[in-house]
């Protein structure tokens, strides 16, 4: 493995742990504030209403909070088993833009573009 190799790497693990936590601190905290929208007792039905909406715009999010948190995860995985930066479809080399930029990328940017 190169130099420029590895520190890609070494800069793809932090700024995908960066991710991680700040994904899972953002996902924990949509989740609780959904739950707690759905627990208020309300009589007034409108804004009963107005809590729902609002509590399934939070559980939206946390959903898409979840599937980030299981790119970034994922891409952890590859970087733990040395297949990160090579494309999942085509098995291309991901160029070093695309993965500073992506670091949680596992297609290259010709595939990304074909599905
Ligand atoms: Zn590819």
């Amino acid at each position: 493995m190169g130099l420029a190799k590895e520190s890609l790497e070494r800069f793809a693990r932090r700024a995908l742990w960066d991710r991680k936590r700040s994904l899972m601190t953002r996902r924990e905290a949509a989740e609780h504030d959904a739950s707690e929208l759905l627990d208020e007792k309300e009589s007034d039905w409108e804004d009963r209403a107005a809590h729902v909406g609002e509590a399934q715009r939070l559980q939206r999010l946390a959903d898409a909070e979840r599937t980030q948190l299981a790119r970034v995860s994922a891409a952890l995985d590859r970087l733990d088993d040395g297949s990160w930066g090579t494309c999942v479809a085509c098995g291309a080399a991901i160029g070093e833009a695309r993965l500073r930029a992506v670091p949680e990328a596992s297609r290259c940017a010709r595939c990304t573009n074909h599905t």
